[in-house]
């Protein structure tokens, strides 16, 4: 049953807004009620998919005016939550803000809306000679509202940065319907609080992102990816900084454990490259000519203990391709496998990450837990997934909590935090007190207060905001 002010607000937003754009059956609403953390849903009342600037704005005066919340999203690969409406309320979804507004050579910028796909940016621009470096393994179905609104990584984080380097401006909506801009096509900005620096990573919580303006850089003209196997996971850990103590960095340097590449070969229904090898890494290499290549090769091999007739050396598109889709289906993988998994994405210092991994395996395989660990070795972010396998479903709530408290106190303790890319969302805002002392969450509620006085966008996620 609709409550009155919801069929009030339902009723104004369809007067407002353009025809089609305005939901509330059922049946429409299901796809909207969850993303891609498992295990956790929430219907919407109301879903409104807004096609530009001007509909965002009219959706957000109208939830001030009636007081209900507002949940934002993409295109629902989150995987804390964020676009979940867990007080119901209405999710305004930007997916149909898709389009590409201008790709500036000269400034070597775009300008873009929310809902534009990540993969689909990057051919775009590749085809003016550029490159949009962050590289969630989500993108080929997230947005880069998504990934601005979590401060996205992906492998290339390494080298190149998360989407937080790329931002030079936004156009952003303010819960009471007022358009703000931030920024601009230029690289400098010394004026002011950055208001562009505080909404990465908002997670929708703080005003809707409608319009972004991207940094691009050259596409270098070459690309070069080597499978490497390794005997031990420590052995392929100690690798990681070796190459980087050693001068190269590489445009990607990705970990993966035995497991992480069964799972992957079982659901692609394919052999494993090097049966038996306890762990892997998959190492890009860029550069703008055959010779910046064959220097870093010559660098990088002083530092790889493996047999260089073990190395998959990928040079095609077709090779390079087969690899990373291998890299990009580790998670489905293991959805495959488990549906119910915890799946973090903490950070430590590269330095620290082999202590680290190889302290948190020990604390799950005393619990009988089975785990898979892959990711960003090169950037300190290296994902932990623990199975929840045949385990019931109230051994596995406590177990989850205990493990979670496990796995971010360790990585505080080595210096680290308990998100690197994937933001906090629903599912980890308890635990941000690990990571976060009460003055610095007050601070976050003052900016929360100063942003959405009413507390109508996305509350509850992130840290917990007073009910209204
Ligand atoms: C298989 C798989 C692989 C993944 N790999 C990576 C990875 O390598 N790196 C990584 O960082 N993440 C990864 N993710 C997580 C996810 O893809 C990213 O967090 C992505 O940035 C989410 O984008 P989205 O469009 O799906 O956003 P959604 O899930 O729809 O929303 C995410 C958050 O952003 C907010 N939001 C969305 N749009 C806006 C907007 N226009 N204005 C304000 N707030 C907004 C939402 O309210 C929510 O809090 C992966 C996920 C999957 C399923």
């Amino acid at each position: 049953m609709r409550t009155k002010i919801l069929q009030q607000l339902l009723d104004a937003l369809k007067k407002t807004l353009p025809e089609g754009s305005v939901y509330s059956d059922s049946d429409f609403l299901a796809p909207y009620s969850a993303d891609e953390a498992p295990d956790l849903s929430a219907s919407p009342d109301i879903v409104v998919k807004a096609r530009d600037t001007q509909a965002v704005s009219d959706t957000l005066r109208l939830c001030s005016q009636f007081k209900v919340p507002v949940t934002t999203r993409g295109t629902g690969t989150g995987v804390t939550g964020g676009s979940v409406a867990i007080r119901g309320g209405v999710v305004l979804t930007c997916e149909g803000m898709n389009r590409i507004l201008e790709i500036d050579r000269e400034n070597m910028t775009c300008t873009v809306e929310p809902g534009v796909i990540t993969g689909n940016l990057q051919r775009a621009v590749l085809e003016h000679g550029l490159m949009y470096p962050p590289d969630p393994s989500s993108l080929e179905s997230c947005s880069i509202g998504g990934n601005v609104a979590v401060g996205a990584g992906g492998p290339r984080a390494v080298k190149y940065g998360t989407t937080r380097s790329y931002v030079l401006g936004l156009e952003f909506v303010l819960p009471d319907g007022t358009v703000m801009n931030s920024g601009g096509k230029f690289i400098k900005d010394a004026t002011g609080y950055s208001l562009t620096g505080i909404l990465i990573g908002s997670e929708g919580t703080l005003a809707v992102i409608t319009k972004i303006i991207l940094k691009l850089l050259p596409a270098p003209r070459h690309t070069l990816d080597l499978l490497v196997p390794f005997d031990s996971i420590r052995e392929a850990l100690d690798t990681v900084q070796g190459i980087i103590a050693g001068g190269v960095i590489p445009a990607a340097l990705e970990f993966m454990e035995e497991d992480a590449l069964i799972l992957v070969g079982k659901l692609q229904g394919v052999d494993l490259p090097f049966p038996g090898a306890k762990a892997h890494l998959l190492i890009q290499l860029d550069g703008n000519s055959e010779d910046d290549i064959a220097r870093d090769i010559q660098l990088l091999m002083a530092h790889i203990p493996s047999d260089p007739d073990r190395i998959i050396v990928a040079e095609s598109p077709q090779q390079q391709e087969r690899i990373w889709k291998a890299r990009r289906s580790i998670r489905e993988a293991i959805t495959r496998e488990s549906p119910v998994f915890l799946a973090e994405d903490t950070v430590v210092p590269r330095a620290s990450i082999p202590e680290f991994l190889v302290e948190l395996k020990q604390g799950f395989a005393e619990r009988g837990l089975r785990s898979v660990i892959f990711g960003h070795a090169g950037d300190g972010n290296v994902h932990v997934d623990v199975l929840r396998d045949a385990m019931n479903e109230d051994a596995w709530k406590k177990i989850c909590i205990e493990i979670k408290n496990l796995i971010y106190h360790t990585a505080v303790s080595y210096g680290g935090t308990i998100s690197g890319e994937h933001g906090i969302g629903y599912l980890k805002k308890d635990y941000l007190p690990i990571t976060a002392d009460p003055a610095k969450i007050e601070l976050y509620r003052r900016i929360k207060h100063a942003f959405d006085p009413e507390n109508i966008l996305n509350p509850d996620k992130i840290f917990n905001t007073p009910h209204t």
